[in-house]
């Protein structure tokens, strides 16, 4: 099953696409993710990438695109993936295309995490994330169990740069520019699958696996 999750940032698609992932045995892939692993580590993507994400703009294209073809290429996509904050441009999803149509392959359903943008402002504030191993959690709705330390692996847990509210609201002007956009590229398809996220990522998650149910994904 190869799926896209689109969605605000803050939506929860994170959180929604770990949950896939491990029931259904996918790939997750995750350009936020990466990136900020090349920032960690120091790259010279990284070092290019932290210029605009600081900002709360995107990553250009050209290298986005040449990344995400790169991990596609990987082995551990081979059961099927979901992908995580890619595309986020109409040019990113017309190269994803090409890049699928290269080996035969087309993408079987779009994940469209929908939220209320006054809850996604509140929500992406009081979120924190282990910076070894990505997990997330919430000040307010998911505490960690002792402060700052990590429930999943013991890392260091802190708030991302970028969700500062400042850059949450360049961030949401951004996902309305570019990246709302593709919900009609796919719903055009009759790809979109529709969760509400505003009360419980349970009820979203349930009412995506419904949606995946009468595509006979699932
Ligand atoms: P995320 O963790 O998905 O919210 O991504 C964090 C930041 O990484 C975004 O605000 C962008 O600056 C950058 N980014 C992630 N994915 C992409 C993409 N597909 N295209 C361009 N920039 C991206």
């Amino acid at each position: 099953m190869k799926l896209i999750i689109l969605g605000a940032p803050g939506s929860g698609k994170g959180t929604t696409a770990t949950v896939l992932r491990e029931k259904y045995d996918l790939a997750h892939i995750s350009t936020g993710d990466i990136f900020r692993a090349n920032i960690k580590n120091g790259t010279e993507l990284g070092i290019e990438a932290k210029s605009y994400i600081d900002k709360g703009a995107l990553v250009p294209d050209s290298v986005t695109i040449r990344m995400v073809e790169d991990r596609l290429s990987q082995d551990d996509v081979k059961n099927g993936y979901i992908l995580d904050g890619f595309p986020r441009t109409l040019a990113q999803a017309e190269a994803l295309d090409e890049i699928l149509a290269k080996n035969g392959s087309s993408i079987d359903a779009v994940l469209s995490i929908v939220v209320d943008d006054e809850i996604i402002k509140d929500r992406v504030s009081s979120r924190r994330v282990c910076e070894k191993c990505g997990a997330s959690f919430n000040v307010r709705f998911k505490p960690t169990k002792v402060e700052g330390i990590c429930d999943e692996c013991g890392g260091n847990v802190i708030q991302r740069a970028d969700d500062k509210a400042e850059t949450v609201a360049a961030r949401l002007k951004t996902y309305y520019e570019n990246t709302k956009p593709l919900v009609d590229f796919y719903e055009a398809r009759g790809l979109i699958v529709e969760g509400s996220n505003d009360r419980s990522s349970d009820e979203c998650i349930a009412q995506i696996e419904d949606g995946l149910k009468a595509k006979g994904l699932i």
